[in-house]
């Protein structure tokens, strides 16, 4: 999952994105309205979040502009304590849910999966299952046949996108913007040394192998 932060001050964007990160989330920052804007319409984010004051162009107005421009992507306010009209604004500008600063990171950690459950059409699925292999979102455990399998914060994250497009090709193009950053020279040879990874601790004890390769294409993953 890739998420965009749109907060001029470094100190706040700094431990987001690096609380994110520890996560498995990929994230790319913006520091003012205009740079979050032409990132939000360049590449494809499975969440914003976007602080209210900003430079050049303020969080309001950003994300009316993106609606305007019909960009569904889900959006987290980060709105100061005491300015109840900025909730307001924020939600009726087309924010999906918004966060009062400062926050505990936990507190964000669960609107984020709270908003992503709620894009994915669902918002009590909290296990994702495949055969018999299973996810849980929350406490990121991975079992595959009753067995507990220990994923590096990359692995998992790869296979999370993975489970949560099932029976789909996805691309080696696809998983480099979903599960890594902007600055990420697309080097597929390192997402492929990943999925080798995964697929050695996933697959590697049992007959039914799930992460198939699709030659010239991508990855799938099916039962
Ligand atoms: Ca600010």
């Amino acid at each position: 999952m890739r998420i965009l932060v749109i907060e001029d001050e470094k100190k706040i964007a700094g431990f987001i994105k690096r609380g994110l990160k520890e996560e498995g989330y990929a994230v790319d920052t913006a520091s003012d309205g205009e740079e979050g804007y032409y990132l939000a319409r360049t590449n494809d984010y499975d969440l914003i979040l976007l602080d209210v004051m900003l430079p050049k162009i303020d969080g309001i107005k950003l994300c009316k502009k993106l609606r305007k421009d019909s960009e569904k992507t889900p959006v987290i306010m980060l709105t100061a304590k005491d300015r109840v009209k900025d909730k307001v604004e924020g939600l009726d500008s087309g924010a999906d849910d918004y966060i009062t600063k400062p926050f505990v990171f936990e507190e964000l950690l669960a609107r984020i999966r709270a908003v992503l459950r709620k894009k994915a059409g669902s918002s009590t699925v909290t296990t994702l299952a495949l055969s018999d292999l299973s996810v849980d979102l929350l406490s990121h455990k991975v079992i595959r046949a009753g067995r507990e399998i220990r994923l590096t914060t990359k692995e998992y994250a790869l296979l999370e996108y993975l489970m949560r497009n099932p029976n789909t090709i996805v691309t080696r193009t696809m998983l480099s913007e979903h599960v890594w950053n902007i600055d990420f020279d697309t080097d597929t040879n390192l997402i492929d040394v990943y999925v080798n990874y995964l697929r050695k601790k996933i697959d590697s004890n049992s007959k039914k192998k799930l992460i198939q390769t699709v030659r010239g294409r991508g990855y799938i993953l099916k039962d």
